[in-house]
């Protein structure tokens, strides 16, 4: 039996589901129901010491094992993969809330980037000159680091922890991962997928847990390197502490996305799209819209589009057919949402359409319906702010340059947008806005698996960032040779 149906989920250490050592647990629940799904141990740093230790003597030998061979599990375990991916979705939507759509969309997204971390043998390849100098010669060799700590959010259980640990292990490190205690059962799944395809014991790991397997992770001598996401303090946090450590961290962190919406633009295709990107997965995304600067011009015809399109959307339970907007994770987070959107009226924003009016916002679960606010500025909690939730912000702007003075005045950098048809204003866009992934006339810009998922400003901390070419430079390490032949 899988052990995603156990009541009590245990940890992965050397290829065996053993558990934890502590007396600690959280109950994961599904937030469409507010249903105990299964009891998550609060694992100690006892259980890192023993995931590191078998994962640092497995290392050992799986550096050793020859690209194309590590690369040739990966490719089993794509089609694994695809093999369940309706039930690896099931999965996300019940305890995560999105719905299944986006779920598979979601496990689409993993299963790429397991694709791109196949083409291994070529991404690993070293560069030559054979004459530097007179009978001279040097090269450059990539190698891995060792053991790498991968701690992942609760918004995306299968497509975080892919943006980590296939990179990771097909380049020749050992993996633990610590999953989100609110979302720790899609991981379950990967692991027993992994070693269905082949993977050796101790490559891949499990450790269940909160902060004290964060802190041990950070801590252990025998981790080299830390790959995070999650939210802003705690990225700073684990950034700090695992650099103090002498680690390579890289962190990604929180998000406030902007989107600009020019006069000459499709309003039917921005409001589509800005709905789906402020909304979707309960706008529970790093890369959803959460405040839209519109120009004065089309202000009125954008919002009246806007809610209408909002007012069609069904709520209710992911699973269910033709839902678009499932819960928000947890009831706490509920009461924070509600908690931003009386702070908004308070801050003088004009409510124009209030989700917590919504009749199947009422159910149980934890539902916010989409809620949207006109007349927003810079000075107000709900503008700067990471919400996390179905509420958007919308700010009225003369033209651009005040569009993109504003966007730039937020602390945060992952991701913006322009709608418009104007390849000036687009080049204006990308020249001078601050946020490493831009979209035109699209609402998500997240970047596909080979390329890097690219936040500036405390929506990132680090070098290198997840995913692409940077993914592979980050799990590796380079020799340069200086070679005489004689
Ligand atoms: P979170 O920061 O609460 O948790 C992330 C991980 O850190 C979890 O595994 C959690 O157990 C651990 N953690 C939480 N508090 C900790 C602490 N005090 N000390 C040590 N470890 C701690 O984030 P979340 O609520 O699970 O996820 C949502 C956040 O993640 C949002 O802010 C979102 O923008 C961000 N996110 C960012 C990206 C990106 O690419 N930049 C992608 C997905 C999610």
């Amino acid at each position: 039996m899988t052990q995603v149906k156990q009541k009590v989920l245990k940890n992965y250490i050397g290829g065996e589901w053993v558990e934890a050592k502590t007396d600690q647990s959280e109950t994961v629940y599904n937030p469409a129901t507010g249903e105990a799904l299964a009891e998550v141990p609060i694992s100690s740093t006892k259980d890192v010491d023993d995931a590191v230790r078998v994962a640092a003597e497995a290392f050992q030998t799986w550096k050793e094992v020859p690209v194309p061979k590590r690369a040739r599990i990966l490719f089993k375990y794509q089609q694994l993969l695809v093999d369940h991916w309706d039930e690896l979705a099931e999965i996300v939507t019940k305890e995560n809330g999105k719905n299944l759509a986006e779920a598979k969309g979601e496990v689409q997204r993993g299963i790429e980037n397991v694709e791109f971390a196949a083409g291994a043998p070529s991404l690993m390849m070293g560069e030559q000159l054979p004459s530097i100098a007179t009978g001279l010669e040097s090269g450059v060799y990539r190698y891995p680091i060792g053991v790498v700590g991968g701690i992942t959010p609760f918004n995306f259980p299968m497509m975080v922890p892919a943006w980590m640990f296939p990179m990771a292990i097909v380049t020749g490190n050992t993996f633990v991962l610590k999953p989100s205690e609110r979302t720790p059962l899609l991981a379950i799944r990967l692991a027993e997928l992994l070693e269905e395809a082949g993977l050796p014991k101790g490559v891949f790991n499990i450790v269940h847990g909160a902060h004290d397997v964060v802190n041990g992770l950070l801590d252990h001598k025998d981790v080299a390197a830390i790959s995070f996401v999650g939210s802003q303090p705690v990225a700073e946090y684990v950034y700090k502490r695992g650099t103090e450590n002498l680690k390579r961290v890289q962190a990604l962190a929180g998000a406030k996305n902007h989107s600009i919406v020019l006069g000459d633009a499709n309003l039917d295709n921005a409001t589509t799209q800005i709905m789906n990107a402020a909304f979707g997965s309960a706008g529970e995304r790093c890369m959803a819209a959460s405040v839209v600067a519109v120009e004065e011009s089309v202000a009125d015809s954008f919002i009246e589009q806007l809610v209408t399109k909002a007012n069609e959307i069904k709520i209710g339970n992911g699973l269910d057919e033709g839902v678009f907007l499932g819960p928000v994770i947890r009831d706490a987070h509920k009461e924070r949402t509600l908690q931003y959107i009386s702070k908004g009226v308070e801050e003088g924003a004009t409510l124009v359409r209030d989700g917590r009016n919504d009749e199947d916002a009422q159910r149980e679960g934890y539902f916010v319906g989409p809620t949207i606010f006109d007349h927003v500025t810079s000075e107000m909690k709900i503008w700067q702010d990471e919400i996390f939730a179905p509420v958007l912000s919308i700010v009225r702007v003369k033209d651009l340059d005040e569009a993109i003075d504003l966007t730039n005045q937020s602390r945060f950098a992952n991701g913006a947008c322009i709608f418009t048809k104007s390849g000036g204003s687009v080049r204006q866009f990308r020249e001078t806005i601050d946020a490493g992934m831009l979209g035109v006339n699209i609402g998500v810009p997240a970047p596909m698996a080979f390329f890097p998922f690219s936040g500036w400003k405390d929506s990132f901390y680090g070098d290198l960032h997840a995913n692409g070419k940077d993914g592979l430079a980050f799990y590796t390490r380079q020799k340069v040779v200086t070679a005489r032949w004689v």
